[in-house]
């Protein structure tokens, strides 16, 4: 067949190992899974209640525009609903941009290392990658980034807080970016975290999208919300770059199911707030114990940790697998002593961390 060159050496995408896998395999009764950056407090209960009051009409096709959700968000974020593009995830939305700029003689600009997807969709999509590698502090290297776009470059990713680091751009940084990147190149700035940022001088990055009319702005229902299975992301940037980009989403891509759940969800920004709070209590206690055991960690703004165990990744990672909890190494994120947290409940937390105390004690004593 005449399959795309490029795609005889890719892979699919690995997911973190699943829950009811690792029972069987290692004989344990309770596993607890912070892999995937998933919310451990699950979603607004206003959800699970909602969700209960839907009739069986499932042999119909969702809203092909999620009016009421579109509609609903708009207002929330206080943009047009032509502002608004709705993907299955923001996943399709990064492959729908993908789709839509890239191909073979263009290129696309990222840092690395980032969020996986971005470099995945180009390859498909048969296009250079110029991969930018993050500074020492695990920042985005703009400066670079710039030096690293001509002519051909199509598209550039921008991902804060950046996936598997948790580190974030300034505003000041990120307008001196977009005043220099050429108008003729979108800006993609993937926010799948903005909802647990806490630092002081972070943005509202949707005020910058009528300003420069070459930015999207990515976020997603996937991470606080804690809807990811619905599959609910959605990208904002001005009303002529959604018009042109719309044509490519496919009809019915948000289903009926991720409607109703999301757009309940943006009512109950208590529940937001209160795994904002939970979450920043949880990264303490795991900044407390890099510091006490002298591990390297980049302080993170999102549900997320990634800390340096100086020792092989997929070590760290089997002990912790063996012991009932499932983390992910930090190999195939290219770091490589790395494992990277997604920060749990307190009873979660307060169990890892006695696992990673074992881990420690383990290998001072086989030194
Ligand atoms: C989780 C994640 C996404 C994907 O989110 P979905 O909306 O579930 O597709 C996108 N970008 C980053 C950086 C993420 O970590």
């Amino acid at each position: 067949m005449k399959w795309k060159s490029q795609l005889l050496n890719l892979t699919p995408y690995q997911p973190g190992k699943n829950i009811d896998e690792v029972k069987r395999q290692f004989n344990l009764e309770n596993i607890v899974k912070l892999a995937s950056n998933e919310n451990p407090f699950g979603s607004s209960l206003k959800v699970v209640e909602e969700l209960k009051k839907v009739d069986g009409s499932f042999a119909l096709y969702p809203d092909g525009y999620a009016t009421k959700l579109r509609l609903k968000l708009a207002e929330f974020l206080q943009v047009s609903k032509e502002q608004l593009v709705l993907g299955n995830g923001s996943d399709e939305i990064i492959l729908m941009i993908s789709r839509a700029l890239l191909k073979p003689g263009l290129n696309t600009v990222m840092a690395t290392h980032t969020f996986g997807q971005y470099k995945h969709n180009a390859i498909v999509d048969g296009a250079e990658v110029r991969e930018v590698p993050l500074t020492a502090d695990g920042l985005h290297d703009l400066d670079a980034m710039l030096l690293a776009i001509d002519e051909s470059t199509s598209v550039v990713w921008l991902c804060s807080p950046n996936n598997p680091t948790g580190t974030y751009i300034t505003e000041e940084k990120l307008v001196d970016f977009l005043r220099a990147v050429p108008k003729d190149v979108l800006v993609v700035l993937d926010e799948a975290y903005y909802e647990y940022v806490v630092a002081e001088d972070y943005y509202d990055a949707l005020d910058l999208v009528n300003a420069f009319e070459n930015l999207i702005v990515l976020r997603t229902f996937s991470k606080i919300y804690g809807l990811a299975s619905f599959r609910v992301g959605y990208g904002v940037a001005n009303e002529s770059l959604i018009k042109t980009l719309e044509p490519i989403r496919e009809p019915f891509n948000v289903n009926t199911l991720g409607q109703i759940a999301t757009l309940t969800a943006l009512e109950d920004q208590e529940f937001v707030e209160s795994c904002k709070i939970k979450n920043r209590e949880g990264l303490e206690l795991f900044y407390a114990f890099c510091k006490e055991h002298g591990l390297d960690y980049y302080p993170s703004q999102t549900n997320f940790i990634l800390i340096d165990f100086k020792v092989d990744g997929n070590e760290v990672f089997q002990y912790f697998l063996e012991r009932g909890y499932i983390v992910r190494s930090g190999v195939p994120l290219n770091f490589p002593t790395s494992v990277r947290i997604t920060v749990g409940s307190k009873e979660q937390n307060e169990g890892l961390l006695q696992v990673m105390s074992q881990f420690l004690e383990e290998k001072a004593a086989k030194l």
